[in-house]
C-alpha cells in the first residue's frame, strides 16, 4: 500500500495515522438528514466530503471491505409539524409517511446529481426502534439512565468523562445544549432517550415498563443504528462541526455506557461551516440556497469541484464568483480529459498523497491543474493521469457532448459585454455622471445581472434567476 492515511481526529485534536480495527471490514458512520424538506447547500458539504473519504477507503482497502452507513432520521418534531401542515386531511402517521418518502426521494436525487456513491447501508430510525429500546434497557440496568414521568433520561453525572469530544467547560455545555429545565430531570444536563408521544403522534411501546407509548429522542437513533450495522466500536464517525455538541457527545455517552467501552468510534471527523456570499445562510436573510436551487443553476460536478477547493475542516464561503470559476475550469479540462480512459493505476502520486493527508482536496485540485497544463504541453501520460485523478474525485462522469450541451443558466449572459459595461459604469461614476451610471446599471439589470458595489466600486456580479 502507498503512503499512510492521516486523518484529523476531533477526539484527540490531532492528525493521526488511520489504522482500521479490521482492514477487511473498515467501518464508517455519518449522520444523515432529517427528512422533512429540501436539503440546503450546507448539507451538500458532508455528503461530498465523506463521499471522497468513502472512495479513498475503497481505493485503499477494496470496494468490498468498506461499510459506509448514513442514517435517515424519519422521526422528529419538525417532520410532524410539516406533515400536519402539508396534509391536514390525512392522519398524522399517513401524512408523515408522505413527507418522509418525498423528502427521502429528493435527497437521493440530489446526492446522485452531486456524484455521490450510495452508502452501503441507509438505515431509517423508525426501523430500529427495537435496538433503541434495547440500548435504553441496558443504560437503565447499569445506572446510566432513569425513568421520570414516562420519560427516560440519560444521567450525565453517571459518566465521569462526559464531554471528552467537545472539551467544553460544563457551564458552556449547559448553555449550548439549550436544555429545558424540566422539573423531573435530576440534572439540567441530562438528556432525553425516550419520551411519551402526544395523542396522534407516532408512538411505539415504551421500554422500562412505562405503560404510555412513546418515541425515541434524537441522539439514541445514531447509537442504535451504528450498533446494529457497525458493532459496538467502529472506525470513523463523521458529520458537520455543528453536531459535535450535543449530538455526538451524547451518542458517545449512550454507546460507551451501554457497552462499557473506552470509545464509540476511534476517529471523529467534522466538516466546517458553509456561508453564502460572506454571510451566514438563513431563511430570514433571504440567502437560503437548497441543493435543488444550486443544481438548477450549475452542473453537479461544478458544485462538487467548488466544494472540494476548500479543505473540509475550513469554513467555506459559497459564492457565485467561485462557482463560475469552477465551471470555467471544468469547461477547460473536459474536452481534453475525455480523450483518455480513467484507470486507478494512473493516479498521480502527489495527487493521492494530498488526499491521504487528511483529505487535502485543495492540493489535489492543484495537482489536476498542473496535469492539465502538462497535458496541453504534450507531456506523455498527463492527460490519462488528469482523467484518472478527476474520476477519483467524482468528476468527468458525463459524456463530452452532454457536458458541452448542458450550460448552466448562470453562464448564458455575455460576460465580455458585462465586463465592458461595468468598466464604462466605473468611468461614468468617476466623472460623477450619475445618470449614465444609472442607465448602465439598468441595462445590466435588464440582462439579469445584479451588481454588488462597495465604496471602492463594483466588486462582483451575479445573474439573478
Ligand atoms: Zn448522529
Amino acid at each position: 500500500m502507498s503512503e499512510p492515511l492521516r486523518l484529523y481526529n476531533t477526539l484527540t485534536r490531532s492528525k493521526e495515522v488511520f489504522k482500521p480495527i479490521d482492514p477487511n471490514h473498515v467501518r464508517l458512520y455519518v449522520c444523515g438528514p432529517t427528512v422533512y424538506d429540501y436539503a440546503h447547500i450546507g448539507n451538500a458539504r458532508p455528503l461530498i466530503v465523506f463521499d471522497v473519504l468513502f472512495r479513498l477507503l475503497r481505493h485503499r482497502y477494496g470496494d468490498d471491505h468498506v461499510v459506509y452507513v448514513r442514517n435517515i432520521t424519519d422521526v422528529d418534531d419538525k417532520i410532524n409539524a410539516r406533515a400536519a401542515e402539508e396534509y391536514p386531511d390525512l392522519t398524522l402517521n399517513e401524512a408523515i409517511r408522505k413527507v418522509t418518502d418525498k423528502t427521502d426521494r429528493q435527497f437521493h436525487e440530489d446526492a446522485a446529481a452531486l456524484g455521490c456513491l450510495p452508502p452501503t447501508v441507509e438505515p431509517r430510525a423508525t426501523e430500529h426502534i427495537a435496538e433503541m429500546r434495547a440500548l435504553i434497557e441496558r443504560l437503565i440496568a447499569s445506572g446510566h439512565a432513569y425513568v421520570a414521568e414516562d420519560n427516560v433520561l440519560f444521567s450525565v453525572a453517571s459518566m465521569p468523562d462526559y464531554g471528552r469530544l467537545s472539551k467544553r467547560p460544563f457551564d458552556e455545555m449547559i448553555a449550548g445544549a439549550r436544555v429545558d429545565v424540566a422539573p423531573y430531570k435530576r440534572d439540567a444536563m441530562d438528556f432525553v432517550l425516550w419520551k411519551p408521544s402526544k395523542s396522534g403522534e407516532p408512538a411505539w411501546p415504551s421500554p422500562a415498563g412505562i405503560a404510555a407509548p412513546g418515541r425515541p429522542g434524537w441522539h439514541i437513533e445514531c447509537s442504535a443504528m451504528s450498533w446494529r450495522h457497525l458493532g459496538e466500536i467502529f472506525d470513523i464517525h463523521g458529520g458537520g462541526v455543528d453536531l459535535v455538541f450535543p449530538h455526538h457527545e451524547n451518542e458517545i455517552a449512550q454507546s460507551r455506557c451501554a457497552f462499557h467501552t473506552p470509545v464509540m468510534a476511534n476517529y471523529w471527523m467534522h466538516n466546517g461551516f458553509l456561508q453564502v456570499e460572506g454571510e451566514k445562510m438563513s431563511k430570514s436573510l433571504g440567502n437560503f440556497v437548497t441543493i435543488r436551487d444550486a443544481l438548477a443553476d450549475w452542473p453537479g460536478e461544478v458544485i462538487r469541484l467548488n466544494m472540494l477547493k476548500t479543505h473540509y475542516r475550513q469554513p467555506i464561503d459559497w459564492t457565485i464568483t467561485a462557482l463560475r470559476e469552477s465551471q470555467r475550469e471544468l469547461d477547460r479540462w473536459y474536452p481534453l480529459a475525455k480523450q483518455y480512459a480513467a484507470s486507478s493505476a494512473m493516479l498521480q502520486p502527489d495527487f493521492i498523497d494530498a488526499i491521504n493527508d487528511d483529505l487535502n482536496t485543495p492540493d489535489a485540485v492543484t495537482a489536476l491543474r498542473r496535469l492539465y497544463k502538462e497535458a496541453m504541453d504534450g507531456v506523455g501520460l498527463a492527460g490519462a493521469r488528469l482523467v484518472s485523478c478527476g474520476h477519483f474525485l467524482g468528476l468527468f462522469q458525463q459524456e463530452i457532448a452532454a457536458w458541452l450541451h448542458n450550460k448552466p443558466t448562470a453562464l448564458t449572459v455575455d460576460e465580455i459585454r458585462v465586463t465592458r459595461l461595468i468598466k464604462s459604469r466605473a468611468e461614468a461614476r468617476a466623472a460623477k455622471n450619475w445618470p449614465e451610471s444609472d442607465r448602465i446599471r439598468d441595462e445590466l439589470a435588464a440582462m439579469g445581472v445584479a451588481l454588488k458595489d462597495n465604496k471602492d466600486g463594483t466588486t462582483s456580479w451575479e445573474v439573478k434567476r
